[in-house]
């Protein structure tokens, strides 16, 4: 059993790989910068700080005396925010710069960066009919303005800390995550929550019409979180020495999405297509033959399933919301 440290561990991936490495029996150490009653889950087995990890000297003081480090810690959001918060998410690079340098320093043995699908080129993402984008498609680097600028440098200091000082780091390009316990309003929450959010508004308030950032045809693929977190683990502990993809290849369009999400809401909304808003590139997906050679694995969990279950807690928050605002308590029975 080892002694694992998880920054990042208040928001959505982090709650959720602290619950499986507990259950696995390790210890770990649970670190992030939003106070404790903001996080998605908190586990009272883990010694769970509220650190701001951008500063050296809190890096420090988070990995000494552990053995392997997962750092999830980021500012980040879905595409309105990192559209308008460039300045913000580049300064991330704070956060691992300072992990990798105590993890070097404090003698960890493992070390894992969750970088994104936005390191990739934006020309190679022009088409909805997208094949795939493979882990090389990187290159040469046009990745998304500020966010994925930033993913891209640190991986590329992940490897130099390997290579250099002989750091083990393992890279993984997550593609668009969703499950419970994750952001669903607020202007931080992914397509997939959104939609959730507000067809859920919809039939609750008797609203005819829902409004769809772009024209809807736009794809994706969206990676259920219990396959993020089965990924990151296996990534973690094998032998990838370069970045690969994590996500599924199942794509949609935001319009297939829509359909999946009012099938389950048991409603058919109009749809208003807002063209001004932030709606990222055109067409994107996993292209998984990699994880495939390395792993025998690739995320799986269809998308039908998933968004079920995602919809399922929302719609179970969003009541607990409303009886909070109206102070009854019929919504939490
Ligand atoms: P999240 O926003 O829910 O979690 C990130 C956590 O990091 C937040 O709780 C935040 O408070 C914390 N954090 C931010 N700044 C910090 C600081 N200075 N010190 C300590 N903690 C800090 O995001 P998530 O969806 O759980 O994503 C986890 C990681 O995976 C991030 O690095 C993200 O960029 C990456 N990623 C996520 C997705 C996705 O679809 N969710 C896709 C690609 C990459």
């Amino acid at each position: 059993m080892k002694k694992i440290v998880v920054a990042g561990a208040g928001g959505f991936i982090g709650g959720h790989l602290i619950k499986e490495l507990i259950k696995k029996g390790h210890t770990v150490r649970a670190i992030d910068i939003k106070p404790l009653n903001e996080w998605y889950q908190i586990s009272s087995e883990a010694d769970n700080l509220v650190l701001d990890l951008r500063l050296r000297e809190n890096c420090y003081r988070a990995v000494n005396g552990y053995n392997e480090v997962f750092n999830l810690a980021a500012d980040m959001g879905g595409m309105g925010f990192i559209e308008n918060n460039k300045a913000a998410c580049m300064i991330s690079v704070l956060i691992n710069t300072h992990m990798l340098l105590a993890a070097k320093d404090c003698g960890i043995e493992r070390f894992f960066y969750s970088s994104s699908a936005c390191v990739y080129n934006g020309e190679k993402q022009t088409d909805p009919n997208n094949p795939g984008l493979k882990e090389s498609d990187a290159y040469p680097a046009l990745a998304e303005d500020g966010y994925g600028w930033e993913k891209l440098f640190s991986e590329r200091m992940c490897r130099h800390f390997r290579e250099d000082y002989g750091l083990t780091t393992r890279v993984a390009r997550f593609h668009n995550v969703y499950g419970p316990f994750g952001t669903y309003n607020g202007g931080r929450e992914k397509a997939p929550a959104a939609i959730c959010r507000k067809v859920i508004e919809a039939s609750i308030i008797g609203k005819k019409d829902i409004t769809i950032w772009g024209d809807g045809h736009q794809t994706r693929s969206f990676m259920y979180i219990d396959d993020c977190i089965k990924g990151i683990q296996d990534i973690m502990y094998s032998n990838i020495e370069e970045p690969i993809n994590l996500g599924s290849s199942e794509m949609v369009s935001i319009n297939q999405l829509v359909d999946i999400v009012e099938e389950i809401a048991g409603i058919k909304l109009e749809r208003k297509y807002d063209l001004n808003a932030p709606k990222g590139v055109r067409g994107r997906n996993s292209e998984n033959t990699l994880i495939r050679k390395y792993l025998g694995w690739e995320p799986s969990i269809p998308l039908k399933k998933g968004i079920k279950k995602t919809y399922d807690w929302i719609i179970d928050q969003m009541g607990k919301d409303l009886s909070l605002q109206r102070g009854d308590n019929r919504f939490n029975k």
